[in-house]
């Protein structure tokens, strides 16, 4: 059956795979986007998720064009590091604004139409160091640990309307937010992968249109690790 979706941050990365994945299996797709780089052939809406006014007027475009919203991927993410102490509260409010009130803005908004239509998924983009944590990433972490805590809270609330709450955590991933990580880094992050590579924005997609289908009904409040075996599980 054909759902109408919403990806955050969908015009790149793992957002656009995403949003490229549900229009391959014939969803009403509607990528938000801040209006850089938006691609060609794909419903857009302009939406800055730290921003409440944009995520309603956002989703009002949506819900009159594609109808109501059953599908949230919360995906827009941002990164801002830097060592401790010296990582400021400036830099800490800003990844916290857009990494975790955002995607609270936009499940807040879309929860509407799911609970008027008794059915929804809202899927949350954490990443495995909001589990492990991870040097220069105190705001990052603190950021994607909150949304575990947030799915979690969600399915108590909603699971019984029919509404799913998940998290996907990625381990690194080729997009352009991990190739801002140094070299020396990488390599770490390498060795430490069984798989013995880095996950292509697919491998994340294909988890979470999985979790956005039928199949899937009875999972929520998960953390599905996405990661090649760098967490076992975590
Ligand atoms: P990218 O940096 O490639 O893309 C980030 C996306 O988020 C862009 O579309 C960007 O829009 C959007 N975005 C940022 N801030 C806002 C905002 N305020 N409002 C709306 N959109 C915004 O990231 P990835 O594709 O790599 O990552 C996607 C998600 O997955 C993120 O949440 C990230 O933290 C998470 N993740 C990524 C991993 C990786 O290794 N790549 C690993 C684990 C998790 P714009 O183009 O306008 O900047």
């Amino acid at each position: 059956m054909a759902r109408t979706v919403v990806v955050t941050g969908g015009n790149r990365g793992i957002g656009l795979a995403t949003a490229q994945a549900f229009s391959r299996q014939g969803d009403r797709v509607a990528v938000a986007h801040r209006g850089r780089e938006f691609p060609d052939g794909m419903f857009g809406v302009r939406c800055d998720v730290r921003d409440a006014a944009s995520v309603d007027a956002a989703f009002d475009e949506v819900e009159a064009e594609l109808g109501p919203v059953e599908v949230l991927v919360a995906n827009a993410g941002i990164i801002d590091d830097g060592p401790f102490p010296q990582l400021t509260e400036a830099q800490f409010g800003r990844v916290l604004d857009t990494n975790l009130t955002g995607a609270f803005r936009c499940a807040s908004r879309a929860s509407h139409s799911m609970l008027r239509g008794g059915w929804g998924r809202l899927i949350f983009l954490s990443s495995v160091v909001g589990l492990t944590g991870s040097h220069s990433q105190v705001n990052y972490a603190a950021s994607k640990a909150g949304l575990v805590g947030m799915a979690r809270s969600l399915t108590r609330e909603l699971a019984s309307r029919n509404i799913t709450a998940n998290v996907v955590a990625p381990g690194p991933v080729e997009t352009e937010q991990f190739a801002a990580v140094p070299d020396e880094r990488r390599a770490e992050f390498h060795r430490a992968i069984p798989a013995g590579r880095f996950a292509q924005p697919d491998d994340v997609a294909g988890v979470v249109t999985w979790l956005a289908g039928d199949t899937a009904s009875y999972v929520s409040g998960a953390i599905i690790p996405v990661d090649g075996g760098l967490s076992m599980g975590h």
